[in-house]
């Protein structure tokens, strides 16, 4: 079910790669006047599945042309767990240094790998549900200090249920989409009438999202020990945030508008198989959990995240290092939740992590807590300060595994403010 940590590939893939043999993630991509295409990621090259197909590579397996000649992975995803496996394991024998099939026929490479730097990445999911939690301990007590009372920052449901929202599909976009200011309602004097115009507290959120593969028919639950057979992969998510659209409209019934106008995500989807390896055990839960929520062994993952803001002068300012280790809900236990009451989880569903904040302020997942509701400016490299994002701002997230020698990355997702419509 793993690739081999000693497995090298005949392919270059450069020290600090992202995407060594032992991750293999899937993405879409364009190139050479193709159609989009199902692609896996390997050192600085693609590997063009609907070319590996054509040659007859992958015969044994169950995909036809046109699940691999599609402009989203969703057709690769209804082939479930068993099936994505098998294609992943195919495709690293394929790559597999040892293994002369492919690497033996100078014709068949040049038509099978696609150099990155040629191609354009599309967004790789045509996501249908989008949920977004509320997982970091570290953040929403960061946000009920600020926002309520220091005392009881977490609200008395918190540390019962893994808390989310229902986001909206549409107008989550691939890394390097730029994203226009938003516009709406704010309040921004408390003695005073409500205001409209540009979002002047524009933020990023550091997070990371599952996609999953057709569930169980609606009234149906996924438990804990069946989550991994419905979670394909995963990408870093950036949740764009609008504070002062956010803090003006959430009550009563959550985030809306302030969440909506864009999230940008990865374009390779990391496999949960690429992953395996670096789970490590959670915190202690305390109070005791519901026993929905209880699961066996590690499911928590140990994912290096950093934050950089590209200012204008193209200098990258690094404002965050975090881990995806620091969430206090696991994905098993946000699936189980999200389905305990017989909500059908389909093919494409995304289903984000919330933002991910560790225990020191260099570690905090938003430009919130990063500058503490704008008390604690942070200094760039070209002099200026920022307390949120400026227009012409860029922000990049990145992530990796890394043990053993052996790094399984996720690549970066970068968006850039423009100035508002
Ligand atoms: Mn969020």
């Amino acid at each position: 079910m793993t690739i081999s940590n000693s497995a090298t590939s005949w392919i270059n893939v450069p020290v600090n790669s992202d995407f060594s043999i032992q991750n293999l993630p899937f993405g879409i991509f364009k190139a050479n006047g193709n159609k989009p295409r199902v692609g896996i990621a390997i050192g600085n090259d693609i590997v063009d599945l609907k070319a590996l197909f054509d040659l007859g590579y992958l015969s044994s397996l169950s995909f036809t042309g046109e699940d691999l000649e599609y402009e989203f992975l969703n057709k690769v995803m209804a082939h479930g767990k068993q099936g994505t496996r098998a294609l992943r394991l195919r495709v690293g024998e394929l790559l597999d240094a040892s293994n002369n099939e492919l690497q033996g026929n100078a014709d068949h490479v040049s038509n099978v790998i696609v150099s990155q730097s040629s191609a354009e990445m599309l967004l790789p999911v045509q996501v249908g549900d989008y949920t977004d939690f509320y997982s970091s301990r570290e953040h929403a007590t960061n946000v009920g200090t600020m926002f309520r009372d220091p005392d009881n920052a977490l609200l008395p449901n918190w540390l019962h249920i893994p808390v989310g929202y229902h986001g909206r599909a549409s107008s989550i976009v691939v890394s390097g989409t730029p994203i226009h200011r938003p516009k709406g309602q704010q309040k921004p004097n408390e003695d005073e009438p409500p205001v409209w115009g540009p979002c002047k507290l524009l933020d990023f959120e550091l997070e990371m999202a599952f996609v999953t593969f057709e569930g169980k028919p609606l009234g149906d639950s996924i438990s804990t020990d069946e989550a991994d057979d419905y979670i394909f992969g995963m990408c870093l998510f950036n949740d764009w945030s609008a504070r002062d659209i956010q803090k003006w409209e959430y009550v009563p019934l959550g985030p809306f508008l302030a969440k909506n106008f864009a999230s940008t995500v990865s374009p390779w989807i990391v496999t949960l198989d690429a992953l395996e390896q670096f789970r490590i055990p959670g915190p202690v839960q305390e109070p005791k959990i519901q026993s929905y929520l209880e699961y066996k062994g590690n499911k928590h993952i140990d994912i290096k995240l950093e934050v950089s803001i590209e200012t204008e002068t193209g200098e990258d300012n690094v404002i965050c290092n975090s881990n995806y280790k620091h969430m206090y809900w696991n994905m098993n236990q946000q699936l189980a939740h999200h389905s305990v009451n017989g909500c059908n989880i389909k093919c494409g569903d995304m289903m984000a992590s919330g933002t991910i904040s560790g225990l020191t302020e260099d570690s905090y997942g938003s430009m919130l807590e990063l500058s503490w509701k704008g008390t604690k400016p942070l200094k760039m490299k070209d002099g200026s300060e920022r307390k949120f994002i400026q227009d012409n701002d860029t922000v990049i997230m990145r992530g990796h595994c890394e043990k053993d020698g052996v790094r399984v990355g996720f690549g970066e997702v970068a968006g850039k403010i423009l100035p508002a419509k």
